[in-house]
């Protein structure tokens, strides 16, 4: 009874205990992955004093972000020079069903000290199993540790199937189009997706813009290309429950996107909570909205949100930035995202220990390259690797786990000498 009292009584003096706390995680996050100014000088196996924190700045998040490498407008390295201008710290990349833009915004993200995500937005179809039969297009977002996704090939093949579907769903939209009176040439729809990126509706709805048929995209769009309208096609996405257990197999957080453009979000959020959902967007920039997070609320799924910012130009696009989190919540996704992201860089690891060749090397040096003396790995080299790996992607108490030691030993084993 006693210990009770003094606990309340406790806690009663500090109410911004548990605001210190979250801090304190975040930052330790933030900085304890990357080569960046310690926090004080004591040594990194101490935090620093908890009143430091109360001065502490405020990290700004962004979760959800699209460049050139979908339909977004600005390439990943002017993405992150808007983010930084816009105070942004922590950026998660998520083109659509491409991870191909991670690499040059981590290389930005070093240079302006801001910290990546490397994510994805992954389509999906959503069927109901209420016997109406109805599906709609889901979005499921995939947040990844700084080691990228492990089993980093089973989810590209899935990613490399969805992009041809869209190829082969916009050369469908055409053929439609054609048969009703409105050709339209494949190359200019390529062309306005840019080199490399799988064209989506909005490149076929530009591409008709440009061809006199329709004044603008709404038009487009409410005439022709909506779902299942005289010109549309469907892609080959997997289900979306396929989709949330691929991310979970692959060391992924997996988020449902915009539940608001959903017709059924309570089935979806139901249904996909069953296959392994994380968490579930919530927080726009006009605020929290409040019928998802009760949602998330019943069934026990962590609450975040970003700008879904694609560098547009209209007045009515949210910034990146723009989406107000407070520490609590990014706390939340973080304490939820570590222990995944860990074990995700462990089974990397170990599979590079395993066997360190230059196919295994890759493995680790995708986002971000290494300094490594020479192009040949010798063993003192694999160390080398490690260690560097085990800095970029690992907190320090992170990084003293058994398996880590493990892996330690094995390379230190395979030495000749
Ligand atoms: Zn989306
Ligand atoms: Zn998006």
């Amino acid at each position: 009874m006693g210990d009770k009292k003094k606990k309340k009584s406790k806690s009663k003096r500090n109410p911004n205990a548990d605001h210190i706390l979250a801090s304190r995680y975040v930052h330790e996050w933030f900085l304890g992955g990357a080569p960046g100014p310690p926090l004080s000088h004591d040594s990194d196996e101490f935090l620093p004093p908890l009143p430091r924190y109360k001065a502490a700045e405020r990290i700004v998040f962004e979760f959800h972000s699209h460049s050139k490498h979908s339909d977004g407008f600005l390439s990943p390295t002017a993405l992150v020079e808007r983010a930084h201008r816009n105070g942004v710290k922590v950026l998660a990349l998520t083109d659509h069903d491409t991870m191909a833009g991670v690499s040059e915004a981590v290389q930005a993200g070093h240079k302006f000290g801001i910290k990546i995500i490397p994510g994805v937005e992954i389509s999906a179809i959503f069927s109901s199993r209420e016997g109406s039969g109805a599906e709609e297009s889901v979005h499921v977002l995939a947040y990844y540790g700084s080691c990228g996704p492990a089993r980093y090939e089973e989810l590209e093949r899935v990613l490399s199937h969805i992009r041809d579907g869209r190829y082969d769903r916009a050369k469908n939209m055409l053929l439609k189009l054609r048969n009703l009176k409105m050709p339209i040439k494949w190359e200019n729809v390529v062309k306005i997706a840019g080199s490399g990126v799988a064209p989506g509706r909005v490149h076929v709805a530009r591409a008709m813009i440009e061809a006199g048929y329709v004044e603008n995209l709404k038009q487009a769009f409410s005439r022709y290309l909506y779902n299942d309208g005289p010109a549309y096609a469907k892609g080959s996405e997997p289900s979306a429950e396929v989709v949330v257990q691929l991310i979970c197999h692959t060391g992924g957080v997996a988020v449902l996107a915009h539940p608001w453009a959903l017709k059924d979000p309570v089935s979806v959020i139901k249904s996909l909570k069953t296959a392994g959902l994380h968490a579930v967007e919530v927080y726009r920039s006009d605020g929290k909205m409040d019928e998802f997070s009760d949602l998330a609320s019943i069934h026990d799924l962590v609450k975040i949100g970003g700008s879904d910012f694609h560098g547009r130009g209209g007045h009515d696009e949210s910034d990146l930035g723009s989406v107000n989190l407070s520490v609590q919540t990014v706390f939340q996704f973080l304490k939820l995202a570590r222990p995944i992201w860990c074990n995700a860089a462990t089974e990397i690891l170990l599979s590079f220990a395993a066997d360190p060749s230059d196919m295994n090397l890759e493995h680790l040096t995708r986002f971000r390259k290494l300094k490594i003396q020479s192009g040949i790995p010798t063993d003192n080299n694999n160390k080398d690797v490690l260690s560097m790996c085990l800095t970029l992607w690992l907190t320090s108490e992170e990084r003293e786990t058994a398996e880590i030691e493990a892996i330690r030993l094995k390379l230190s084993d395979t030495q000749c000498c």
